[in-house]
């Protein structure tokens, strides 16, 4: 068995083709572009993902605004969120994580309006996802991206019905919607936290390991099941070098696995975009 690297770019390609063929259609709907706020905290990290936003807005022919914030009162950030929302040039609003300091993932969930919600975490969009009981009622749904991301690359890497998922993390918006959106694949699914006793020997009972537990290099080579899928979340940077939540060597045990970069995280971004799309189709 050679490892095998879940090519995230290529699928990434896909969506976007999707997404573009959305935008083409909402863009005859409105007489312009869809347009997709983003709400960034300046500097950090948030710059690589702009970055890579910006790129796949432009090939998809989504317009993309940015609002960078230099830390200030919350009140600030929120009353941004509540211009956006009440702007009717604007069809989607995304918040960058990390965070704007001072504010909490409640606020957006609060300040941003279904309507134009990119992300799949107000209340009625996050409820409808936890709704779903399949994969069909799902995948159509605007949801966590990378949750979203990580369910769309089980399914590439051939995830089956009874398998065995262990999800490492139980984030509102990685974790725990990644783990409903692979049960709602019939996989047979585990969520671990920092609490979760004898990690190791879950994994290794894992067809299917996503982690997302934001620590690098937490799972190590040991821990795999030889031929199970490696789905990482993980991002951080050491130096010039991007590593995951995984040890780099799992991959030699793994049947597939997701590089880091270039696996998850150009699905996310793909994601985030086709949701803004389908949004400014779905507009009044
Ligand atoms: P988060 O909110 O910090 O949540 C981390 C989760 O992992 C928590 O549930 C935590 O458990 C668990 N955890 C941490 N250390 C652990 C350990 N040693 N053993 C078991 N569980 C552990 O992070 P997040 O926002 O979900 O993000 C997770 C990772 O995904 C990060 O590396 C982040 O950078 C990455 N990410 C990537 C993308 C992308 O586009 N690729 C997008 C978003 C996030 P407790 O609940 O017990 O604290």
């Amino acid at each position: 068995m050679r490892p095998k690297a879940l090519d995230g770019r290529a699928l990434a390609a896909s969506l976007l083709g999707l997404a573009h063929r959305t935008a083409r259609r909402a863009r005859r709907r409105l007489g312009r572009a869809p347009r997709l706020a983003v709400v960034a905290a300046s500097g950090g990290d948030a710059e690589s993902y702009l970055k890579a936003k910006r790129r796949a807005c432009e090939k998809a022919g989504v317009e993309l605004i940015v609002h960078r914030l230099s830390p200030g009162p919350r009140a600030k950030t929120v009353g941004l969120l509540a211009e956006l929302a009440g702007d009717a040039g604007v069809d989607a609003v995304m918040v960058e994580t990390p965070l704007p300091r001072g504010l909490h993932a409640a606020d957006v969930a609060v300040a941003v309006p279904e309507a134009k919600d990119a992300e799949g975490v107000t209340p009625g969009r996050y409820g409808r996802l936890f709704l779903s009981k399949t994969w069909a009622e799902a995948h159509e749904l605007v949801a966590p991206c990378t949750a979203s991301a990580l369910a769309r690359l089980a399914q590439h890497a051939g995830a089956k019905p009874g398998w065995n998922a262990l999800v490492i993390g139980r984030s509102a918006t990685v974790g725990r919607p990644a783990a409903h959106m692979l049960s709602t694949m019939d996989l047979t699914v585990t969520v671990a936290h920092r609490r979760t006793r004898r990690l190791p020997e879950l994994c290794r009972r894992a067809d299917l390991l996503v982690v997302a537990a934001g620590k690098a290099g937490l799972v190590k080579p040991s821990w795999l099941k030889k031929g199970a899928v490696l789905l990482d979340a993980g991002i951080h940077a050491r130096g010039k070098r991007i590593v995951g939540d995984a040890d780099p060597a799992c991959a030699g045990r793994a049947k597939w696995y997701t590089p880091v970069p270039g696996g998850v995280g150009p699905v996310t971004t793909a994601v985030a975009v086709l949701q803004a799309a389908r949004l400014a189709l779905a507009r009044k």
